[in-house]
């Protein structure tokens, strides 16, 4: 169909008032070349860094501002520092274009209906709070307001690894496990914005006690946190490389352990394999329910993906009769061929594949999908 290039904003103004055809619209639009760019301001509220841009519609970054949080200033200080900002870039920007709106990516579970934060591990003392009528007062305006994983998940759909795919799901691996689901282009937030919490899926029904009162949650077992955790209790039971590396090193951190497992510490290794192994379960129980075309492991332990990727795949192959069928035949995962699972019973024959990936754009992700908020869902 032909267009005017000056039709996706037209379209998207008139779209925002009929509710979800402004999605519609705007995601049939990315494949033009828009003349005349508006552009919106993303907000990345960490529980250290708060980061907030202005980007255009293109995806083009006008501007990065990095902040640090301060939590223990208080919810009002840092609500005010980030108005602050977004008022100084929207006021920069609006001489050149047309504000769309203000997104913003919180960690923690969020009721989108009512804006009150029900889990706020990385910002104590935010839960229960209205934390989006107090963000609104402050900024004079109705942000949009999403969980950090899920506004990631958007992130790596608009320019990321999923910007071929209609529908994705994405693990955070950071200090806790994130989860967001996109279909369609756009977040699946459930019926009150609380989907995709796949890091508190069970992996072992009697394992560790997690935060948010389960046992045996993923993030138990694949967060940096449990990876430290997991190695600690490797020391306590005599593993020696790694006795040697909490000895020297102050922080024990999981990219100690990760230097440990690819200089070949078999305790090390170990953990790593854990880990792969439980995004494995997770990965093909989402694969066997939801048959998306793409899943995406993002978040700071992704970079230890050499030492955790070949338990994960092999975890896929011997779990989800679905991966088996749709896996690509790729020499980069690392399978056993021994593997007797699911693979063991159906072939690949079709031509989709599923494809599972490394997340593109880094710590920029939750940035860039809290900006895309007001492009795809009217301000
Ligand atoms: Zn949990």
């Amino acid at each position: 169909m032909e267009r005017r290039a000056s039709s996706p904003v037209i379209k998207y103004h008139a779209a925002a008032r009929t509710g979800g055809d402004a999605r519609l619209s705007i995601d049939k639009s990315d494949n033009l070349r828009i003349l005349m760019s508006n552009f919106s301001i993303g907000v990345d509220l960490g529980g250290t860094n708060l980061r907030i841009a202005a980007v255009d519609e293109n995806g083009t970054l006008l501007e990065k501002v990095t902040l640090g949080t301060g939590v223990s200033r208080g919810r009002a200080r840092v609500i005010q520092d980030m108005c602050d900002a977004i008022h100084r870039l929207a006021k920069q920007y609006e001489k050149k274009f047309s504000l769309l709106g203000v997104g913003i990516g919180i960690p923690g579970i969020i009721d989108l209906q009512t804006g009150v934060m029900r889990e706020s591990p990385n910002l104590p003392g935010w839960e229960g709070a209205s934390v989006k009528d107090e963000i609104e007062k402050c900024l004079q305006s109705r942000p949009i307001v999403d969980n950090d994983a899920n506004v990631a998940a958007l992130g790596e759909k608009w320019l990321g690894a999923g910007k071929q795919v209609d529908h994705l799901a994405i693990l955070t691996l950071g200090t806790g496990v994130g989860g967001g689901l996109v279909l369609n282009g756009r977040i699946w937030a459930g019926m009150s914005g609380m989907a995709g919490e796949a890091g508190h899926t069970t992996v072992e029904p009697d394992g560790v006690k997690c935060g948010c009162g389960n046992r045996g949650c993923l993030e138990q077992y694949a967060s940096a946190t449990a990876i430290v955790r997991m190695a600690k209790e490797a020391v306590a039971a005599g593993a020696p490389g790694l006795r040697v590396a909490a000895g020297s090193d102050a922080e024990f951190s999981a990219r100690a352990i990760y230097n440990l497992a690819i200089q070949g510490d078999e305790d090390a290794k170990k953990i790593f394999h854990q880990v792969g192994r439980c995004i494995g379960i997770v990965l093909s129980n989402l694969v066997n329910i939801l048959n998306l075309p793409m899943y995406v492991i993002g978040g700071g332990v992704c970079s230890a993906w050499e030492a955790f990727a070949p338990a994960m795949f092999e975890e896929l192959r011997l779990r989800s009769m679905v991966y088996a069928a749709t896996a690509p035949d790729s020499s980069s995962e690392s399978l056993s061929s021994e593997s007797m699972g699911a693979s063991a019973k159906i072939e690949s024959t079709g031509p989709t594949r599923t494809i599972i990936t490394r997340a593109l754009l880094g710590s920029d992700a939750g940035l860039y999908g809290a900006a895309r908020l007001p492009m795809i869902m009217g301000s």
